[in-house]
């Protein structure tokens, strides 16, 4: 399957987006202590219904839930329960997407839930949205995935940040992951190209910490081996032919 969309693909990834982003902006209104992560997730799950658009998380790759929220130390992959209640001060990452006639968005953000336990918490969730942003910004037709990676690692790494390595972002539309792998690390000037018409999904994962994860025992969670807090964004945006467009903003 090509990796450039048709105008009628990116038309329903437009909508896609702005849906994938009404309801990240929705819980992250609704979010506070005392709400497990499933109390979220049942939510999104209503909102996804509501919407009439399908959950292309749920039952991919087995996963099964509609969204991944994962809490402090845990990166990336956090699977939705009952039993985990968030408390004040946790540093929250939701992940999700939805599927409109047939194409999906990926989308992420950190929020710190009521009062940041300490300042360098609420500055590693500015600053990796800022990365976001600096990978954002270079990306344009003909661009390279490691002009990406390197605008990125660049951001983090003047904090002396973790730039988690073992996930990357990719293309997407079609499926959650396409081709290319989008690494959030590089050099300007290398990796595959990209051209006007592609979709990606751009995620900076950072840690306060260093770079070393691992998987949790239910197979899915990623967390910092060094207990380090984390935090993540994502945008899927399109490669146009004067630069980028954000797909998965409101
Ligand atoms: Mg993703």
């Amino acid at each position: 399957m090509t990796q450039v969309k048709t105008p009628a693909e990116i038309a329903a990834m437009r909508q896609s987006g702005k849906i994938t982003a009404s309801i990240v902006q929705l819980l992250k209104e609704r979010v506070e202590p005392g709400m497990s992560t499933m109390d979220l997730a049942l939510l999104a799950a209503a909102e996804i219904k509501a919407y009439g658009v399908e959950a292309p998380f749920l039952g991919y790759m087995g996963y099964p839930d509609v969204i991944l929220i994962s809490l402090n130390d845990e990166v990336v992959h956090g699977i939705p329960r009952a039993d985990r209640v968030i408390n004040d001060g946790d540093i929250v990452k939701l992940d999700f997407g939805v599927k409109y006639q047939g194409m999906i968005t990926d989308h992420a953000i950190t929020t710190i839930v009521g009062k940041p336990r300490q300042k360098r918490h609420q500055q590693l969730v500015e600053r990796t949205l800022t990365a976001l942003e600096a990978g954002i910004m270079a990306v344009h037709d003909r661009a390279r995935t490691g002009d990406i990676g390197a605008a990125v690692q660049a951001e983090l790494e003047r904090w002396n940040y973790g730039v988690v390595r073992d996930l990357v972002g990719h293309g997407v539309g079609h499926s959650v992951h396409e081709d290319p792998d989008i690494p959030n690390y590089g050099r300007a000037g290398s990796g595959p190209w990209l051209k006007a018409g592609m979709t990606i999904a751009i995620e900076p994962m950072a840690t306060l910490g260093d770079h070393r994860v691992y998987v949790a025992d239910d197979e899915w969670t990623y967390l910092t081996q060094d207990g380090s807090m984390a935090a993540h964004f994502e945008h899927t945006v399109l490669i146009t032919q004067e630069g980028v467009e954000v797909l998965t903003a409101l």
